[in-house]
């Protein structure tokens, strides 16, 4: 349940006074992508981005061209115009010279009431300058000169949508803080002091009435105060269902080494150093009695595969089961094929489980899974359905590929007693980790297996595609495979994007069937026949959608072209180009854009020329975003985070780890005032899932 001091929050936006229907399905859109209704939380979370300014009062001739000034005034006359394209104009003037205020459209009966001739008026607005006159055109604010206060001298802006203006949605704002609730303060009082942050309700009325630029940077203490407030609640959160795991005891799971040894032989390879170490320090955790909660990060590349098989293989040496959860169906179906073989070699079964699977086949699957006749499973996130009940599991291994979102799917992986693995193949800051998957252990795939040749990359405009063609034409020639990468399935009218549709069409006309096509809204077998053949060789240019993103493994294939790439971040463009340079051929990477490309465009498209470093893009990639967030994107912000920015607050991050478990340590249980507070702060920022296990353990 959740805390009664909380309700008014989470009461309707349309509960305020002003407030209708109409302008409450507005603020659904705004605020929650038109899915729920708004909620006050959701208004109030909504910050401005930028304030407007009026304390600048100059005299008229020291008006700056363009500024946005507010100017005493005495109204001299008012020029009606001579025809209704005509403008209205009034003129006034102070010490220093004369004004022109400019109507279109403007209602005479209206402006003799507001500019009396012969009176004093401050006028607000932009002044420019035509042929040496000041000008200022449709003031925003006229108000008599003894009655400046009605005047909001300095408005913040607000990131709005259709149906909401800036004074609409500041006046609902107001009466949301007009109304926002005394809640008990769920910070240490001794941080507060060291920290000079205000409470929370204090925090959110001065973010919401910024006095200049710096009370919007996210470095002000009342921004500050906020973000901690979310980071201790994800921290708390994520502090709670590891020590979950952590109570349901884990076992000891020790091998003799014999399968391990059997797919070591069967590999055509020798493990990298860094594959060698990884597995002994996964299996070194599996040995001991405590759960295993441990990250693998490694590049595009790297060999995580082969690390989660032969980990897999200590587990069932050990007596238990092994599951593989991959993001997507191909990706299972791939991990399905390639794992086989060295399983098979090993004397283990292998099957996999995703939503394909249907029917009797489901039944046996799921019998021998019950059973523990299956070895292996390799599955989509079907495998975690509550349905789905294993003999002895000891090992889950999490594919996530950077898929944020994982408090829901630790709590699942806690159900049972097995070991936690998860994979992420863009390397990620230890910040995020922190962030994103709370404290865990890492093993780093930081060494690529030595046969892989360097990855040549370019960018080229798409003026210049028929020259691409050719080369595409001679590529074919010498026998090579290269993936075709489209951000659309198909063409849409918002957006002057070529699709994959239609970039396959384009290539078909050209290349006859020497072209496939794979994308998301292919019925699966569809894709899976796609994939087979271009793994196969029958199709030698393969158009995709970002489907071929994760994971997907044609060693044979050397080239890559990703089309738009200026509408790919980062961490995505690394992901798509390390889906070429994994055999011993040299590989090529062609990033398309389309022209004139935005500073961030241009400064990622420079980046992926410059390194094949995955560390390193993950960092420029956290740079940049933070770039384009100072750009105005700003609302945009860390993902899964609502106030949080990485960039700005992440050294708030340890502090919150360390705040949390030092809370739990002492009130496991929340029991204490400031852990009934801190339940409310679970609540209010989306954590109530972490609640419920508090109840369930
Ligand atoms: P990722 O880390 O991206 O999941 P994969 O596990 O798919 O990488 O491995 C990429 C490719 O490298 C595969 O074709 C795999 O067989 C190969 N590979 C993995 N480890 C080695 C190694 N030590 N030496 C040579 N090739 C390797
Ligand atoms: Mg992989």
């Amino acid at each position: 349940m959740r805390p009664p001091v909380l309700n008014p929050l989470y009461a309707d936006v349309t509960t305020l006074n002003g407030v209708g229907p109409k302008l409450g399905t507005a603020y659904s859109n705004l605020l929650r992508q038109g899915r729920e209704s708004a909620r006050l939380l959701d208004l109030l979370f909504h910050l401005p981005d930028r304030l407007i300014d009026r304390r600048n009062m100059p005299e008229i001739a020291r008006a700056a061209e363009s500024a946005l000034c507010t100017i005493l005034i005495r109204v001299d006359r008012h020029e009606k115009p001579g025809n209704s394209r005509q403008p209205y104009k009034v003129m006034g003037h102070d010490e220093t010279g004369e004004l022109v205020l400019t109507f279109f459209r403007g209602q005479s009966a209206w402006l003799e009431k507001q500019l009396p001739v012969g009176e004093m008026r401050y006028v607000s607005g932009k002044v420019e300058w035509f042929n040496g006159r000041p000008t200022m055109v449709h003031p925003d604010y006229i108000v008599p000169a003894d009655a400046l206060e009605t005047m909001p001298l300095v408005e913040p802006v607000y990131p709005l949508t259709a149906g909401v203006s800036l004074k609409i949605m500041a006046r609902t704002v107001r009466s949301a803080l007009d109304v926002l609730p005394d809640l008990p303060e769920w910070q240490d009082a001794s941080i507060l002091a060291r920290e000079k942050w205000p409470g929370f309700g204090e925090a959110l009325t001065a973010i919401h009435n910024p006095q200049d630029m710096a009370d919007l940077s996210p470095e002000c203490v009342a921004w500050r105060r906020l973000a901690y407030d979310e980071l201790l609640a994800g921290q708390l959160a994520l502090t709670l269902v590891r020590a979950r795991m952590k109570r349901s005891a884990g076992k000891a799971w020790r091998g003799d080494g014999g399968r391990r040894k059997a797919i070591l032989d069967a590999l055509p390879f020798d493990l990298t150093g860094a594959q060698a170490r990884s597995v002994a320090e996964i299996i070194a955790d599996m040995e001991k009695p405590e759960r295993m909660l441990r990250m693998l990060q490694g590049d595009v590349g790297s060999g995580k595969t082969a690390v989660a098989l032969l980990c897999a293989a200590g587990a069932v040496e050990a007596g238990g089961q092994a599951a593989i959860m991959a993001p997507t169906e191909v990706l299972a179906r791939q991990h399905l094929s390639s794992m086989t073989p060295l399983a098979e070699a090993a004397g283990m079964r292998i099957e996999v489980f995703t939503g394909r699977e249907k029917g009797a086949v489901r039944e046996k699957l799921l019998a021998d899974l019950a059973s523990g006749t299956i070895d292996i499973v390799v599955g989509t996130h079907a495998l975690f359905q509550a349905n789905v009940e294993f003999a002895n599991l000891a090992l889950a291994v999490v594919d996530e590929q950077h898929r944020f979102g994982v408090h829901q799917r630790l709590a699942l992986a806690a159900k049972g007693s097995a070991d936690v693995l998860i994979m992420t193949a863009t390397p990620i800051p230890r910040t995020l980790v922190l962030a994103y998957f709370g404290d865990m252990e890492v093993s780093k795939l930081d060494e690529k297996p030595a046969n892989r040749l360097p990855i040549q990359t370019n960018a080229l405009p798409i003026a210049r595609l028929d020259e691409l063609m050719a080369r595409m034409g001679q590529a074919l020639k010498r026998g090579d495979k290269a993936y075709w990468v489209c951000p659309l399935v198909e063409d849409s009218d918002e957006l002057d994007v070529t699709s994959a549709e239609t970039r396959f069409k384009a290539l078909s006309d050209r290349f006859g069937d020497r072209v496939g096509l794979v994308h998301g809204r292919l019925k699966p077998a569809e894709k899976d026949a796609g994939m087979a053949a271009f793994k196969e060789g029958k199709t030698r240019i393969l158009v995709a959608t970002t489907v071929i993103e994760v994971g997907v493994d044609v060693p044979d294939a050397t080239i890559i072209i990703i089309e738009h790439a200026e509408r790919f971040g980062l961490a995505q463009l690394h992901q798509l180009r390390g889906r070429v340079g994994r055999g011993d051929k040299a590989s090529s990477c062609l990033l398309l854009y389309k022209a004139p490309l935005s500073e961030t465009g241009e400064a990622r498209l420079n980046i992926m020329r410059e390194t094949q470093d995955g560390f390193r893009i993950a960092e420029e990639d956290l740079r940049l975003r933070g770039e384009g967030e100072i750009l105005g994107t700003r609302q945009s912000g860390s993902p899964g985070f609502r106030l949080a920015r990485m960039e700005s607050h992440g050294n708030l991050m340890e502090m919150a780890r360390d705040d949390a478990r030092l809370f739990l340590q002492n009130d496991p249980e929340l029991k204490s005032p400031r852990g009934e507070a801190l339940r409310a702060l679970l609540y209010l920022f989306g954590k109530d899932e972490a609640v419920k296990l508090l109840r369930a353990g």
